[in-house]
């Protein structure tokens, strides 16, 4: 089986690198294929948007040595919003069995999403819990949690959000990302402020 997980990945951090790898061994994924979005539905009018090809390197650099991980062009080159459900679609079509890996923050919002009720007759959907999720079972439609498995691992509060923060900040993001990641970000300026060799 195969586990599509979507996102900005602005930047990928150690969260996104524990949900792929405990999802995809809870799940027993063959592969998780990580699929940037080029534009968000959820983060249209983002003033910290970073260019796809940008965010495709980062996510490059961050599965780097894992060879169950791959990434994917798909949404960058359709270019647009990039809606999940279009996505699954296409790559339903190779006739592979399909896993979404969400985190638990996203689930609370998937009924919300352009067609969620086709996206989950077409692919299970493995959840990783976040801090603060709210996610309760019992809470979801029916359609929905008989689609969800949840899988057990650390909390981890750990965002994109905080990550950009902390460059912004001056303040040092060595294992909250990759090496790799971290590198793009201090040769491409990303975030705001660098100074010094122990920033970002
Ligand atoms: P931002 O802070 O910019 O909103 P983010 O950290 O949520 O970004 P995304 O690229 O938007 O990162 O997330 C992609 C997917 O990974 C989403 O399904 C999200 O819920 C999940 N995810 C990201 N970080 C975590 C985490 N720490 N724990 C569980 N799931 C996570």
């Amino acid at each position: 089986m195969t586990g599509l997980f979507g996102g900005s990945f602005n930047p990928p951090h150690l969260g996104h690198l524990v949900v792929a790898e405990a999802c995809g061994q809870a799940a027993g994924l063959d592969r998780v294929v990580w699929m940037p979005a080029a534009t968000s539905p959820h983060k249209q009018a983002d003033p910290a948007a970073t260019p796809a090809a940008t965010r495709l390197a980062m996510v490059d650099a961050a599965i780097a040595g894992n060879d169950r991980f791959e990434s994917s062009r798909l949404e960058v080159d359709r270019a647009g919003v990039s809606y999940t459900v279009d996505t699954v679609r296409q790559l339903a079509e190779r006739g592979e069995p399909l896993a979404l890996l969400v985190g638990g923050d996203s689930l609370a919002g998937f009924p919300t999403w352009r067609e969620p009720q086709a996206i989950a007759e077409l692919a299970r959907l493995v959840v990783y819990r976040r801090p603060g999720d709210h996610v309760r079972l019992s809470d979801l439609p029916r359609w929905l949690a008989a689609a969800v498995t949840v899988v057990d691992g650390p909390p981890l509060d750990v965002s994109s959000t905080g990550v950009r923060a902390r460059v912004a900040a001056g303040q040092t993001v060595r294992y909250l990302v990759p090496d790799g990641v971290r590198e793009i970000i201090r040769r491409k300026g990303l975030y705001g402020r660098h100074i010094g060799p122990e920033s970002a």
